[in-house]
Parts: structure tokens; C-alpha cells; sequence
């Protein structure tokens, strides 16, 4: 098949925020499909925070394509497994085309009215992440209150709603504008959101719920987990998720000075990874697509555009240019 793919690789080591400079964009002649593997023409990445750690020191190679979550078409099989037309997601990351084996791509089931890209946001590693997090870690219960940080983002814009849907009193998020705020209780069924920057977290977070709070989600870490340990009730929980506010410092200080609140309160806290919890997949779309049908439930996510876009659209997405899931249409679904 005559044509070219295009992919990137890291070419750097970035000292705190990534530069455009940090990556080259590379092309060469599509791949000949062998036996057992199909190629992918790519529709949808995703860029992803832990894509930032990763690109440190002794955690990937330079000079080597970037792994990542992909959704795309087969536009040829030698794998009876995987028919040319197929919708496939796999994780070949940040390339135009791609070769994979039927044990390294799931066909995706086609729901009516819920968008491809739901696949990379709230029917993804995204919404399956938020998912487990309060269910399986936090093991969220009616009538409690939830605090969700970053929760205009990606995991953090499914996490606020499906608390909602799972009968929590109260949701509560904060994210780093006003813009935001207003979009966390008018578009995304938060009950009540802050900014941030207006103040410690943790007297904001009292002020929005002076009775505390049962669970924290949290995804940013620092001062927001510190700010939640005050303001949570006894026996309360946290499902760490993630620590964004920390991923281009240099020296990350993640240990909050009240860590010992923990013991006070008899709190539990959790850390866990989405990659354990695979197996959730098909409970997380028996839950969510009735509710995306209805409306109830809304795929909240930034897509920019072009292959040319992707490093630019990861670089944006460490600075919350994103509402909701950041995701980079490379081709036509
Ligand atoms: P997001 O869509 O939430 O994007 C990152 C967001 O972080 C930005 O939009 C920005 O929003 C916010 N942010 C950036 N810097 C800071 C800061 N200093 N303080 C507070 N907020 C900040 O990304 P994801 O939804 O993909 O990921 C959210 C979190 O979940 C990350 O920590 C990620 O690592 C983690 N994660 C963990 C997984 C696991 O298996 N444990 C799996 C997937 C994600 P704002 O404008 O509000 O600042």
C-alpha cells in the first residue's frame, strides 16, 4: 500500500513544562502488514498527564515512539481476528498509522448515540479510572459528601458526574478558573465548585461543605490533598488517583504536613492504578451508556485537530487549557 506514517518521538528531557523543542515529528513508508497483524489508520489519541512523568529520567528511552491510548480504523488485516472497517482501540500512541496484533487491540462495540470518541473519555481509561476510584476505592455511598479536584478535566468531569449518578449529597469540585467553575455546575452536575486560586484549598473546601466531606478523589495532590485531609469527617476516605500540581516540579514534595490527620480521623487512604482494575471495563459500560443516552450523562472533552496538533494539544492540557477529556483527531471517523 503506497503512503507514509507519521509519528513522534521524545528527543529530550524536559526541565519542567515540555517545549514544542522536547519532540520531533518523523515520517516514514506505511509498514508492510505480516502475518497475525493489521494495520490501523489512527482517528483519535489521547495525551494524558502520566505521559509527563514518563518522560523522565529512567522511565522511557528517547528516540522511541510514545506509548499512548489510540483509537482507529483497520484499513488492512492479516489477522482474521481483526476485519478491515473494524473500530479498534490499542495503545500504540502517537502515530498516524499503526501495526498491531489482535491480543493488543480491542474491537469497539458501536453503542448508538454515544460518540467514538467516548472511547478515550468517559467509556475509556479516563471514565474507567474515575469509575474504580470511587466505587471499588473510595466505595462511594448514597447521601455522602465527595470532593473532586481537577474535576473540569478528563478523569475529573466523569468523576463529579458519576458520583452524582452513584446518589452522593453533595459533589464538590475545584479546577484553576472562573470559566471552569461555572462550567463544573451548570454543564457537569456539580453541586457546588471553586477556583483554586482564591484561597487555601482547604478553607475553601469548608466553606463549600462546613460539615466535611466523606470521600476526596484526588488528582492533583500538594495542597489539595492537605486542604482535604483537614476538611474530611472521620473515616473518611481517599481514593489518590493522581498529583498534577506535582509532575514538572523537579523535587516533588507529595507528603502533606497533616499527614498524621490520617491516624486522628481513623481515614483510609488509597493510592491505585487504572491498569489493575481492566476487568471493570464491561461493569463501567453497563453503568454509563444507558446514561449517555439519556442525556444524563455528558462525554465531556477538548478535541483538537491534526497530527501537527499533538504535542501542542499535551503541552496545553499540563496547563488546563482542556475542558474535560484532551483528545487529538488525526483522521476522519
Ligand atoms: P486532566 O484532564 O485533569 O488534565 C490535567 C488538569 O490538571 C488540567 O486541566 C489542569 O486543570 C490541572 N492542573 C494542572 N496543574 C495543576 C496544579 N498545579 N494544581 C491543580 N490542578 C492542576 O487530566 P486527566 O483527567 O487525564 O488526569 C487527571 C489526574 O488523574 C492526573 O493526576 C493523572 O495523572 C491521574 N490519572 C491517574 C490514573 C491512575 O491509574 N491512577 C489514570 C488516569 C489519570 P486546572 O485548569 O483546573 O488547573
Amino acid at each position: 500500500m503506497p503512503g507514509t506514517a507519521r509519528y513522534i518521538h521524545q528527543i529530550a528531557r524536559p526541565a519542567g513544562l515540555p517545549r514544542p523543542t522536547d519532540f520531533a515529528f518523523l515520517e516514514a513508508p506505511l509498514p508492510a502488514v505480516a502475518p497475525g497483524t493489521a494495520l490501523v489508520e489512527n482517528i483519535y489519541l489521547s495525551v494524558d498527564p502520566y505521559m509527563r512523568q514518563r518522560m523522565n529520567e529512567g522511565l522511557s528511552e528517547l528516540h522511541t515512539p510514545i506509548e499512548g491510548r489510540s483509537i482507529g480504523r483497520v484499513v488492512e488485516s492479516r489477522a482474521p481476528e481483526l476485519r478491515p472497517g473494524d473500530l479498534v482501540f490499542h495503545r500504540e500512541g502517537w502515530r498516524t498509522h499503526a501495526l498491531v496484533r489482535p491480543a493488543e487491540a480491542r474491537v469497539l462495540p458501536r453503542y448508538e448515540g454515544v460518540p467514538l470518541s467516548a472511547f478515550l473519555s468517559v467509556l475509556g481509561g479516563t471514565g474507567l479510572t474515575a469509575y474504580v476510584g470511587l466505587t471499588k476505592i473510595a466505595r462511594l455511598q448514597p447521601g455522602e459528601r465527595v470532593f473532586v479536584s481537577a474535576a473540569a478535566g478528563g478523569v475529573g468531569s466523569a468523576a463529579g458526574q458519576i458520583a452524582r449518578l452513584l446518589g452522593a449529597e453533595q459533589v464538590i469540585g475545584s479546577a484553576g478558573s472562573a470559566a471552569k467553575v461555572k462550567r463544573l455546575t451548570e454543564r457537569l452536575g456539580y453541586h457546588d465548585a471553586f477556583d483554586y486560586h482564591d484561597g487555601p484549598v482547604g478553607e475553601l473546601l469548608r466553606r463549600a461543605a462546613p460539615e466535611g466531606i466523606d470521600v476526596y478523589f484526588d488528582n492533583v495532590g500538594g495542597d489539595h490533598l492537605a486542604g482535604a485531609i483537614d476538611v474530611l469527617r472521620d473515616h473518611g476516605r481517599i481514593a489518590w488517583c493522581g498529583g498534577v500540581s506535582q509532575y514538572n516540579e523537579a523535587a516533588p514534595t507529595h507528603r502533606p504536613a497533616n499527614l498524621f490527620e490520617v491516624v486522628h480521623k481513623s481515614l483510609r487512604l488509597e493510592g491505585f492504578l487504572v491498569s489493575d482494575h481492566r476487568h471493570v471495563q464491561a461493569e463501567l459500560e453497563n453503568f454509563l451508556v444507558p446514561y449517555l443516552r439519556s442525556g444524563e450523562l455528558v462525554a465531556d472533552e477538548t478535541v483538537a485537530t491534526g497530527f501537527d496538533r499533538v504535542a501542542e494539544a499535551f503541552i496545553g492540557l499540563l496547563q488546563g487549557e482542556n475542558l474535560g477529556k484532551m483528545i487529538v483527531q488525526v483522521g476522519e471517523v
